[in-house]
């Protein structure tokens, strides 16, 4: 049977716009990862009255409703009682609870004492299943009545992500018959509606496993859902659709399970052993910052330069500023001599050399806003790659962030054929 859950996000800060609701755009990806269906979001006040409400509207239309926030200490925490109330369950007092609280904030607050407020805490809906917070004081907890799963979370992100990846998500998995796997493709270089538009024929047949893409900025993410009895059985009805898709979409699926462009150029890097450096006038070190932004990066990215004005990009280069004169600094000319000369400053065995008009301004008949060359030099040879992002469509921010993503995606394919290294 297929789950349809509400999130019930509880807190006035909400409302008024202090701070987003991002536990819910977490749950909804965790949800969504293991098939279960997300229908609505709700928001609502610190206001009992209208918590009672959502949770009367909610129970009409989800089988599963989570809650987050309202579980601390003040009395604008008002979650718990609500819900109970909701559900005709009392609050029963527990010691272990209670002792986790007390020796959390022994650990925290050596030198002031505990209130006896944050005992509330240790206050939960009788005959739940208590979600213990090793992130923080107030428990989470879950219980199933009038044939509703309710789980409520702490509000705080710090600790509403451990706790629903650690506690909730166990708790949900128990819930359905057999187990639910999910591998998600990463696709690089094509838009969701032409992704789609492939697919569409093949995702209405298909049942188990199912096959749901997703647009990111610049990318589409396929996700393969499927159910079984056991993980190993989940798996290996996911495996010849991901061979479908690979097969399909070519070398414009860059990874399965990975997170960006550049984690999946990192990890070949390492592989072959073999480091990076970069040299950038248009993305004014964004491609650096994208690599520098992973753990570990400092094996494979050596040196990353903005190189925005001519005159720097002769002095530090050693480009010769007659050929930025003759061919113009965004130029095939230039964005090789680029990636020629940091390769050479650096020692790093490839080198990447990024020039393009950003805009608004700046363009030209030839050279338009979005027109950016990517040089790639590894010592043997040096290839160019021209591209021309649609400039109306994709303001400043987009064009640089196309670009670097432009030159991560020619080098995770210059090292995947490549046998450097
Ligand atoms: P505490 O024990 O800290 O009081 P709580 O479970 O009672 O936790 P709230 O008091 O509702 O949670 O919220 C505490 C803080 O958590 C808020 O000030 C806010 O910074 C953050 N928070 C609450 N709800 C959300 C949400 N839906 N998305 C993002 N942050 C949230
Ligand atoms: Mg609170």
């Amino acid at each position: 049977m297929s789950h349809n859950a509400e999130l019930i996000a509880v807190g006035t800060e909400l409302l008024l716009g202090n701070i987003a609701n991002t536990d819910a755009q977490m749950l909804s990806k965790g949800l969504s990862a293991l098939g279960i269906n997300v229908f609505y979001h709700t928001v609502v006040g610190d206001n009992p009255e209208r918590l009672k409400a959502a949770v009367a509207l909610a129970k009409t239309r989800a089988d599963i409703i989570i809650t987050t926030g309202g579980l601390g200490p003040t009395c604008d925490d008002l979650t718990k009682n609500v819900l109970a109330e909701c559900f005709g369950k009392k609050l029963v007092y527990d010691e272990e609870s209670a002792a986790r609280i007390r020796a959390y904030f022994d650990r925290l607050h050596t030198n002031r004492p505990m209130t006896e407020n944050n005992l509330q805490q240790a206050y939960l809906p009788e005959g739940c299943t208590i979600l213990s917070n090793d992130w923080g004081t107030a428990p989470g907890c879950a219980f199933e009545a009038d044939g509703v799963h309710v789980i409520m979370l702490p509000g705080p992100p710090s600790e509403c992500a451990p706790m629903f990846e650690h506690r909730a998500a166990p708790y949900l998995r128990s819930l359905s018959d057999g187990t639910i796997a999910s591998r998600t493709l990463r696709i690089f270089g094509m838009g969701e509606s032409s992704v789609e538009a492939r697919l569409r024929d093949r995702m209405n047949s298909m049942q188990n496993p199912t096959l749901a893409p997703y647009a990111k900025t610049g990318e589409v993410e396929l996700r393969i859902t499927a159910k079984a009895d056991t993980l190993g059985e989940a798996q290996a009805l996911i495996a010849p659709v991901e061979k479908e898709l690979c097969e399909m979409f070519g070398p414009l699926v860059y990874g399965a399970d990975v997170d960006s462009l550049e984690q999946v150029v990192a990890m070949h890097l390492k592989l072959k052993g073999l480091t990076l450096g970069c040299a950038e006038s248009c993305t004014g070190g964004l491609a650096a910052k994208r690599m520098t932004d992973l753990p570990g990066a400092s094996a494979v990215f050596d040196f990353g330069a903005v190189t925005y004005s001519n005159a720097m990009k002769a002095k530090a280069l050693g480009i010769d500023p007659g050929l930025i004169e003759e061919h113009g600094a965004v130029s095939e000319q230039v964005a090789r001599a680029m990636a020629e000369g940091v390769r050479a400053f650096s020692g790093s065995d490839v080198g990447i050399g990024i020039t393009g008009v950003a805009g608004p301004d700046g363009g030209t008949e030839d050279k338009p806003v979005g027109t950016v060359y990517i040089g790639l030099a590894d010592g043997k040879e040096t290839r160019v790659q021209l591209h021309r992002l649609d400039s109306k469509t994709r303001g400043r921010d987009m064009i640089r962030m196309f670009a670097a993503s432009r030159a991560f995606d020619m080098l995770r394919r210059y090292l995947e054929d490549t046998s450097a290294g």
